[in-house]
């Protein structure tokens, strides 16, 4: 059981967009329980009222129900507006406990700042995170569910806490990256220390195509780790595997768009947005499908266990 959770004052954030290249202003705003994380596409000043915004269907809720995309980043939207890049916002409020939540957006991307959630994290405990008197339910898995794109899988085992094993394998873009392995139980206070502070990356060679495609136009230096084939453009790390510790970081801003918490052992090999979105969906159909009964058939637990073995034996697990 955890108690539902909102910020103590509002907060503001301002930087550009990793992909627009466009400068945003981001207000974080105290939400009321159940209401949960709201991004709301509005200008921000002395004009700005939440009422009237929602009312002008302005407000999207972070939940699959919303994805629009997920290749390079995560959108979400509606008929008529989107927010673009929200994974590093969201595995800071899913880790620190924010579960309600209003972030206006005067853009259609929210800022990249450092490439990480560091500053996210910095500044929303130094507004402080206040419990709300309501229950926010966690999902736990009963049998083994998976998903798997051409070599690429994601598997969320039954376990008792939120832990993630990753292996990501770069070692035909770049020999810097080359294959990294890092698990860790996802708490709070792992997640301030070793999670957050991991930057976005990308490799050199793909910076003009993806500027062709209007990608990446505020990506620098500044805000990702470029990598070379066997070297990278940045000064220096701030972890040996910071690439896998961010990926680790997407997966768990992927995790919060269930709009639970879920308690499983995640693991990961040459996952992204797609797949682990795909995981989301997967774990919301098993919630439906036992909702309503505490217990789910001993039949269907075994069937699963058959299943994965056979899956587990494929990818020589
Ligand atoms: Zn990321």
């Amino acid at each position: 059981m955890y108690f539902q959770g909102t910020i103590r004052k509002e907060l503001s954030f301002k930087g550009i967009g990793l992909h627009t290249g466009r400068m945003s202003n981001i207000m974080l705003l105290p939400a009321p329980p159940d209401t949960g994380i709201i991004f709301i596409r509005d200008k921000i000043g002395k004009s700005f009222n939440i009422d009237q915004s929602l009312k002008e269907g302005r407000g999207i809720k972070a939940h699959i129900s919303n994805i629009i995309e997920t290749n390079n980043a995560l959108t979400i939207g509606n008929e008529n507006y989107s927010v673009k890049t929200i994974e590093h916002f969201m595995a800071a409020f899913y880790s620190l406990g924010v579960t309600n939540l209003y972030v206006v957006v005067d853009e259609d991307e929210m800022p990249i700042l450092d490439g990480s959630s560091k500053e996210i994290v910095k500044k929303i405990e130094k507004a402080g995170v206040v419990i709300q008197n309501a229950i926010c339910t966690p999902v736990y898995l009963p049998y083994p569910l998976w998903v798997e794109k051409n070599g690429s899988y994601l598997i969320a085992l039954p376990s008792s806490s939120f832990k993630v094993t990753y292996t990501i394998d770069f070692t035909s873009k770049s020999k810097a990256v080359g294959t990294q392995t890092a698990q860790f139980v996802v708490t709070r206070e792992i997640f301030k220390k070793e999670i957050a502070p991991a930057r976005t990356f990308g490799f050199y060679e793909d910076i003009e195509k993806l500027k062709s495609y209007n990608l990446a136009r505020g990506g620098s230096v500044e805000n990702a780790i470029i990598f070379t084939k066997d070297g990278m453009i940045n000064k220096g790390l701030r972890f040996s595997d910071e690439c896998v510790r961010h990926k680790i970081l997407d997966l768990i801003g992927d995790m919060a768009l269930l709009g639970t918490r879920v308690v499983a052992h995640f693991i990961a090999y040459k996952s992204g947005h797609t797949l682990d979105i795909e995981m989301v969906r997967k774990i919301a159909k098993s919630m439906r499908r036992t909702r309503h009964s505490n217990k789910v058939p001993p039949d269907l637990i075994k069937r699963k266990q058959r299943e994965f073995n056979i899956f587990r034996k494929k990818i020589n697990l």
